[in-house]
């Protein structure tokens, strides 16, 4: 029997993940990838002798990396060495109040009774419920295709969604538990990397906290690339053929049968199975005839899309005061900026932002002597993003960023790039120039989310951050994992 040959639109960690499962268990993978690096939203460049991650600087979740990696026989480490940050991040509450959150859970919980007194039973208890939630949310609910409610029907698991306050909000979760402001904001920051607010987010999802707090800030020294580096490694190592500068234009059907694909080029690839890992509208849209569509452009424009955002990239000719490798700028009110995002969709008028100077953990990621710095400030998607109006913010951010540091910063700027909506469209094809994909709002989670498999054509399928499980890291390399078991069962080898 000839191998069946499987084709992977897409080189992000969804579409590596997807492949070298598929390639694990016997399948001929090719990946193609119409950028000339690997790694989709997580690339990156070099500039002046710095190295910049473009995308994820945060390693969450490690134990999910490690499952990955056992997939195999492997481990993290055989791949790229993992540090434990610590502090984990700093939050920046205003002029002279940075807040170090400490690594250790003890050190943590000291932290909090000195800003909400007594407050330490509750935050036990509720990481207590956060750990119960990681346990079923990531070794379970994450692992389910959603493509059919019977799914989540079996009686354990339906006490266990209820246990889990799944139909509350993570606002009014959080605040069951503590009173102080700053503790408040801690507590529901992770869920900015679920796309939405606290008020929309459910709070299930409480069990990014007990990522947080319990299991840690971690960091692949050489950068977050080192993780698409040692995917693609493994994925080599697997028999996985992947092609760099491969645009795909189009996905060729015929009787309900997804025939191959079609480069911009003309050159054509026969598939049996088609794996779309491409942002999931660009596929429908774009690279499929209208009838053969998952979902109306109706449809699409009735999701919630997580943030986009505007990005500079900046080599720094010298170290720089008070920063640590990840900070986050709390110095402004989130409701104004949050609806900003979601209400009212336009520029905010004074955003928060996140900065991360890996270079501080990293010598490697900077000439000596220097620093590497990465701002990001999350925006509506589809905004206009020219280059005055990336200057203007530029200037604002720089302007609170030096007075909140106290230093000199703008003057020392030898490298600079920034980057927005329209090199979100531009690279990956992005829907709205979306960052992270889908909101993991409670009407856009497990079955609510875009199908992982096309309904009219019955070997393609979808995977990454707009359809199950969500956005993230760890949840686009388990959405190939995901993906990768289906196609297993329905395409007998
Ligand atoms: C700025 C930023 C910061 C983030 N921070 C974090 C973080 O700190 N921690 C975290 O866990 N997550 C973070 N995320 C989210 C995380 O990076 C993403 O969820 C994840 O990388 C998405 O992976 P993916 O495989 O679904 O999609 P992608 O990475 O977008 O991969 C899709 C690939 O498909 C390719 N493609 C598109 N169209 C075609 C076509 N027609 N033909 C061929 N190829 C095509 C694209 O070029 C791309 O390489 C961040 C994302 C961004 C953008």
């Amino acid at each position: 029997m000839p191998q069946k040959q499987v084709v992977v639109i897409g080189s992000g960690f969804a579409g590596l993940s997807t492949a070298t499962h598929l390639a694990h268990a016997g399948y001929k993978v090719t990946i193609l990838e119409k950028n000339t690096t690997p790694g989709g939203r997580a690339r990156k460049f070099e500039a002046e002798g710095f190295v910049f991650d473009m995308g994820p600087s945060w390693y969450w979740m490690p134990d999910v990396f490690e499952k990955y990696f056992a997939s195999f026989g492997k481990k993290p480490s055989d791949y790229y060495n993992l540090v434990r940050l610590d502090p984990s991040y700093t939050v920046v509450f205003g002029e002279k109040q940075f807040v170090n959150i400490p690594a250790d859970l003890k050190d943590f919980k000291a932290l909090l009774e000195s800003m909400e007194p007594g407050v330490g039973p509750k935050l036990d208890a509720f990481l207590e419920q956060a750990a119960y939630k990681y346990k079923v949310g990531i070794n379970d609910l994450v692992y389910r295709p959603s493509r059919s409610i019977f799914e989540f029907t079996n009686p354990r698991l339906l006490a266990d969604i209820i246990r889990m306050d799944v139909f509350q909000s993570m606002a009014k979760h959080v605040r069951k538990f503590f009173n102080d402001e700053k503790i408040i904001r801690l507590m529901e920051f992770p869920v900015i990397f679920l796309g939405e607010t606290a008020d929309n987010i459910p709070a299930l999802y409480s069990l990014m906290n007990y990522a947080d707090i319990v299991l840690g800030t971690w960091y692949p020294m050489g950068g977050m690339h080192e993780i698409v580096k040692g995917m693609v490694k493994l994925a080599e190592e697997k028999g996985v053929n992947i092609q760099l500068g491969a645009d795909v234009s189009q996905i060729e059907v015929q009787n309900g049968k997804a025939k191959g694909v079609v480069l911009k080029n003309g050159k054509k690839y026969e598939a049996d199975v088609v794996v779309a890992a491409a942002d999931y509208h660009h596929v429908d849209s774009q690279l499929l005839s209208p009838e053969y569509r998952n979902y109306s452009e109706n449809y699409w424009n009735k999701r919630v899309m997580a943030p986009s955002s505007l990005l500079f990239y900046l080599g720094i000719d010298k170290k720089l005061e008070n920063l640590t490798h990840h900070c986050l700028f709390f110095d402004e009110q989130m409701g104004p900026h949050a609806d900003a995002i979601y209400k009212n969709p336009r520029w905010p008028e004074r955003p928060l932002f996140y900065l991360s100077a890996a270079s501080k953990t990293d010598l490697s990621v900077a000439p000596e002597g220097k620093e590497n710095l990465v701002i990001l400030i999350p925006l509506a998607p589809d905004l206009e993003d020219g280059e005055e109006i990336r200057e203007k913010y530029y200037h604002m951010v720089m302007d609170r960023l030096e007075k909140l540091t106290g230093q000199e910063i703008r003057s020392h700027v030898v490298f600079k790039r920034s980057y927005a909506h329209s090199d979100f469209k531009a690279d990956y094809n992005a829907f709205k120039g979306n960052a992270y994909g889908l909101a993991n709002t409670l009407l856009q989670t497990a079955i609510l989310k875009p199908s992982l498999k096309n309904k009219k054509v019955n070997n393609l399928y979808y995977t990454g951050q707009l359809t199950v499980p969500g956005p993230g890291v760890p949840p686009t390399i388990i959405s190939g994992h995901v993906v990768s078991r289906e196609i297993i069962k329905e395409n007998n080898l």
